[in-house]
């Protein structure tokens, strides 16, 4: 048995083939798994009984349950899915204006160890399959038409896991995400973020998405980066800046930088200075992120006084500058804390 959504279009065709089905039926089974993503395939009400007894021999689908979902005064909402092994994963959805924006999870966990990160310190469980990373941005795209009465406008992969470390899944997910024979979304409007695996940031650049890329970056030093998320030690910061070039030069996208302001870590003028040296690479833009706090993580928010005067220096530099609340704090939306509550 074999999960359907995690099936190739050339094993389902040759499977067609065998039971010798039309090549039409391909079309329909596509448009069940990705258009209407059915949970069962006993819904798949076009196929002819015979036909559909067939395909449940042989493949069955995982669905994935929202089964939890808390809103938050500020708007967002954050939902845990467990999945059919009984494994949770979280989503979050982000009014902002006109925009309404899916944050979405790829792995059970994290092998990455980021110090300061709820999701790092749970471990790494599993990477999630394509149809799991997909049901997310359909069952998040279904709650927003049912809260905020509109669908999504944009999807960021940034939720629990390293993209870039479940690279296939991830990258076959979004092409369903951008195909019109699955979500029809276009890659303008899909991020995703990583904590720098530059290999495949160079990958994701061969791989056409085209989509856009945030690197979660938090230093621009090697020696502090490094303690605060060891894959620096693997891929430091000029393995970082090549990669992130490599990934320009290909797209043409501006680099997004995701850097949260830690108290007296990394908020001081002298580590802006260091971080405005480090994006002059590439076009760029900054996003400052006021902490999420960790209980255990030993890490704070940084002070209004430092964080103003972080967001003055970068600006002296010409650079764009936003700084963003995190959203959803009583909600616990930052990465990786809701799921590790279960
Ligand atoms: S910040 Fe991202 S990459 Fe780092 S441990 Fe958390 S989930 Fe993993």
């Amino acid at each position: 048995m074999q999960e359907l959504r995690n099936t190739s279009e050339a094993e389902i065709k040759t499977w067609l083939s065998k039971q010798q089905a039309p090549a039409f039926r391909y079309k329909q089974i596509e448009s069940w798994l990705w258009q209407h993503a059915v949970d069962d395939i006993a819904q798949m009400q076009n196929l002819p009984v015979l036909l559909r007894e067939k395909l449940e021999t042989d493949f069955y689908l995982d669905a994935i349950e929202a089964i939890k979902i808390n809103a938050s005064n500020d708007g967002s909402i954050k939902v845990a899915f467990s999945l059919a092994d009984d494994t949770y994963i979280e989503g979050v959805l982000i009014p902002s204006g006109k925009r309404i924006t899916a944050c979405i999870s790829t792995q059970v966990g994290c092998r990455l160890g980021c110090k300061f990160c709820a999701t790092g310190g749970m471990g790494f469980t599993r990477n999630l399959h394509i149809g799991e990373i997909y049901l997310q941005a359909w069952k998040l795209n279904e709650l927003s038409k049912a809260h905020y009465d509109r669908h999504l406008s944009n999807i960021v992969v940034m939720g629990m896991g390293e993209p870039l470390d479940n690279f296939e899944n991830t990258v076959s997910a979004l092409r369903k995400i951008i195909d019109e024979n699955g979500m029809g979304m276009s890659p303008r409007r899909i991020t995703l973020s990583t904590a720098s695996l530059a290999p495949n940031i160079k990958k994701l650049a061969d791989s056409g998405l085209n989509i856009q890329l945030s690197v979660s970056l938090h230093a621009a030093d090697n020696e502090l980066r490094s303690r605060l998320m060891p894959i620096n030690n693997k891929y430091d910061l000029q393995v970082l800046a090549e990669s992130l070039q490599y990934y320009h030069q290909k797209t043409k996208k501006r680099i997004s930088y995701e850097y949260i302001l830690f108290n007296e870590v990394n908020d001081s003028v002298s580590h802006a200075a260091q971080l405005a040296e480090f994006v002059k690479i590439t076009p760029c833009k900054i996003n400052l992120i006021e902490y999420n706090a960790v209980k255990e993580s030993g890490f704070e928010k940084s002070n209004e006084k430092n964080t103003q005067k972080f967001i003055r220096h970068l600006e002296r530099k010409n650079i764009v500058v936003q700084l963003r609340n995190s959203r959803g704090d009583d909600v616990n939306a930052g990465c990786g804390q809701l799921a590790n509550k279960f």
